[in-house]
């Protein structure tokens, strides 16, 4: 069986996701099959350093643009599909990847499955389990080779990044697929950090949608600062205007690793857990015994948020002596 890894980076950064797909294809990969790294980006070094992991990578790369646009990316991935014929073509849940695999599963006519946690192999026939409804049901279907399996951040470890030797590496010059192009990149405009930048925040207190409104957020707030922590909110905390566009998490949001984590109120869509899953201790509060933030957390309490906020906070008042 041959397994394509999509993985992705910008400038001269690989996403800590594209390690998570390559350790997918290699955890299903056996004796006789060749696990490929597929990838497009301007830095084939970052990749080449990175991907060792893999029996192959195949690199196409545009020393003009920063980042390959999603159009750009599914045109050269199908052009590595018509050659390398793969069984399972493995594609990260990002911004990149909605449009990619859509684009390859319309166009190869293959099957797509999204939102997947989890594959089962046994012999040539594999499983998935993805999830359904926000992660509330999780559906076991077998799969038809060969297929498109879109993959939830989170759901594999990062491979350990090592280097891969240049004989197996393959590259491909992305400039005319680039130019040919409808979508042109314009610029990376990178955020004002000025105010605060979680991803480098050692502690973050993150409230969701279960914070009921505005004015709760001063609890957390007041909570996070006696922990030592940023505060920060799930979309739609942000939709709202509770918080700022540069303290929300996930997808849409930054991409957080710190030491600890505290979500309170935060069911754990996989738009949130992509920002945030690689922390080192996830701590979930939610009254929800199913809430799929459960599915990533390390430690978890089913009680109401602001009973745990309150006790919490009367017993680091009454530690500190404040
Ligand atoms: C393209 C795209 C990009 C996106 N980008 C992001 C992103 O960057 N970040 C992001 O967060 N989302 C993003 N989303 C939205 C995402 O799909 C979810 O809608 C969102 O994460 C849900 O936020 P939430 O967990 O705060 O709210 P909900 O899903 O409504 O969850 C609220 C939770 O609070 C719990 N709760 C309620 N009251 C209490 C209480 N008193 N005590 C304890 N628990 C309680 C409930 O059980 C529930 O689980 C994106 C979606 C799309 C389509």
């Amino acid at each position: 069986m041959k397994l394509i890894a999509c993985t992705e980076g910008h400038s001269s950064k690989i996403e800590a996701f594209s390690l998570e797909m390559i350790a997918a294809a290699r955890s299903l990969s056996q004796a006789g099959d060749k696990v490929v790294a597929f990838f497009a980006g301007r830095d084939a070094q970052a990749a080449s350093a990175s991907f060792g992991v893999a029996d192959q990578l195949i690199a196409a790369c545009a020393a003009t643009s920063d980042l390959i646009p999603a159009e750009t990316y599914a045109r050269l991935l199908r052009d590595v599909i018509a050659v390398e014929s793969p069984s399972l073509v493995l594609v990260p849940y990002s911004a990149n990847g909605l449009d990619v695999a859509a684009d390859i599963a319309a166009r190869t006519g293959w099957p797509l499955i999204s939102y997947v946690n989890e594959i089962k192999r046994d012999g040539e026939s594999l499983t998935v389990v993805a999830q359904m409804y926000g992660g509330k049901i999780l559906a076991e279907c077998a799969v038809g080779l060969p297929a498109i399996l879109m993959i939830n951040p989170g759901a594999f470890p990062e491979a350990t990044p090592g280097p891969i030797d240049t004989a197996r590496v393959r590259m491909i010059d992305a400039e005319p697929a680039l130019t040919s192009g409808k979508v042109k990149m314009v610029a990376i405009e990178v955020p004002d950090y000025a105010d605060v930048d979680l991803t480098t925040a050692e502690r973050i207190v993150c409230v969701g949608r279960g914070i009921g409104d505005e004015a709760s957020i001063d609890l957390a707030r007041n909570l996070a600062t006696m922990l030592g922590a940023e505060i920060a909110g799930s979309r739609p905390v942000v939709d709202n205007g509770w918080l700022p566009k540069l303290r929300q998490v996930g997808k849409s949001g930054q991409k957080v690793k710190p030491k600890l984590y505290l979500a309170l109120g935060v069911s754990g869509a996989p738009e949130h857990l992509e920002g945030m899953s690689h922390a080192d201790l996830i701590i979930a509060v939610n009254t929800d015994p199913k809430a799929p933030i459960f599915n990533v957390a390390h430690y978890g309490a089913t009680c109401d948020l602001f009973d745990l906020v309150a006790n919490l906070s009367d017993r680091l008042r009454a530690g500190s002596g404040r």
